[in-house]
């Protein structure tokens, strides 16, 4: 991997603290052939894309400082949406591709459990019947048995595990390889997984704020609107103009409790909130000069990027 100056020494300073620019290629410099990847990202569809180039030969290098949306206590790999009982597009390719891979690095809780209000079932039923998705019903409840919960934090360590990495902010995007903070160049070609930080990349897509309540009550996976699942409960929901760090509201904290009361029959005994920022776009892999973006995952990250890496490594 080459480093060095290149031809923008004035431009750091500009964009330290702000969303990375996506330059315009310099002359004679584009991703070379057979390049380096450098993966710009390390939640989970960094983390996730990182291992499968890697797997499929590649030389890959992961670049990032923070942690992001995806270093949650708990994640649920839920393929139905809670609030319409609509499954996700591709909802069973989706779970397979994650449950294959997660399976190796962390214990997958199966069988998550949708509460459904009786006035919504005939359409959740119509609906589940017409994606052909693994479930039962046992009374009000809708059982999905191949999806679960796990741990984050102890995924992505071990999707990243013994994969060259580099700690720091990228500053600079170009056709040809990233310029980071410290002032290096790094030459490859890009896989942005920069999500909701990272967003400034290109334009369009949604931010929105969120947090988990942790609670001390373990819960097993079910769902009421929001998800008690290991000591979390959550999400909420808070749109945001632009990224920034994100701490939960009273609101929020207030929305919250309430779910968990719900859920577990009295109120919970309450440790501290987690927050953090998805980030939706329509298609969350697109073609940019000199490689990919890899984000825009919105709430369904743990589910889809497995499934959407094996199109990114179709794509290469
Ligand atoms: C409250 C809440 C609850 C959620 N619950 C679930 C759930 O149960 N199940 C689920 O599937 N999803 C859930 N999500 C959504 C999920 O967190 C996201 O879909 C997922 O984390 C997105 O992953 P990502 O890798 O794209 O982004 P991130 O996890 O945000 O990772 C982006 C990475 O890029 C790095 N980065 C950004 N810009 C730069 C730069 N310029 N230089 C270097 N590094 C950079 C960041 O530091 C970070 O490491 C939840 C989200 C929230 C907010």
């Amino acid at each position: 991997m080459a480093s060095g100056p290149g031809g923008w020494p004035g431009k750091r300073a500009a964009a330290t603290g702000s969303s990375p620019v996506l330059l315009p290629a310099p002359a004679g410099r584009t991703a070379p052939k057979g390049a380096d990847f450098l993966v710009v990202g390390a939640g989970i569809a960094g983390a996730v894309a990182a291992r499968a180039l890697a797997e499929a030969g590649l030389r890959v290098t992961v670049i990032a400082r923070g942690t992001g949306a995806s270093h949650a206590p708990v994640a649920v790999v839920n393929p139905v949406r809670a609030k319409r009982g609509r499954p996700v597009p591709e909802a069973g390719a989706a779970l397979e591709a994650a449950a294959r891979l997660y399976r190796r690095y962390v214990p997958l809780r199966f069988g998550l459990t949708h509460r459904v209000p009786p006035e919504a079932r005939p359409g959740w039923r119509a609906r589940l019947a017409e994606s052909g998705l693994p479930h039962r019903w046992r009374g009000d409840a809708l059982l999905l048995p191949t999806a679960f919960w796990l741990r984050p934090r102890r995924l992505l360590a071990g999707l990243l595990a013994g994969l060259p990495r580099v700690r720091a902010r990228v500053v600079f995007l170009e056709p040809g390889g990233v310029w980071l903070d410290d002032g290096r160049f790094l030459a490859g070609a890009v896989v942005w997984a920069g999500g909701a930080e990272g967003a400034g990349v290109l334009p369009g897509g949604r931010l929105t704020a969120g947090s988990l309540l942790l609670v001390a009550e373990p819960g097993d996976g079910r769902i009421a609107g929001v998800f008690h699942a290991g000591g979390a409960v959550g999400g909420s929901y808070r749109p945001l103009v632009r990224f920034s760090e994100p701490t939960p509201t009273a609101g929020e904290l207030a929305e919250l409790r309430a779910a968990a009361r719900a859920l577990m029959g009295r109120p919970p005994t309450v440790l501290g909130a987690w927050s953090a920022v998805r980030y939706r776009r329509a298609v969350p892999l697109e073609e940019i000069p000199g490689g990919f973006l890899f984000s825009g995952f919105g709430s369904t990250g743990f589910l889809m990027a497995p499934l959407w890496a094996r199109r990114l490594l179709a794509r290469i």
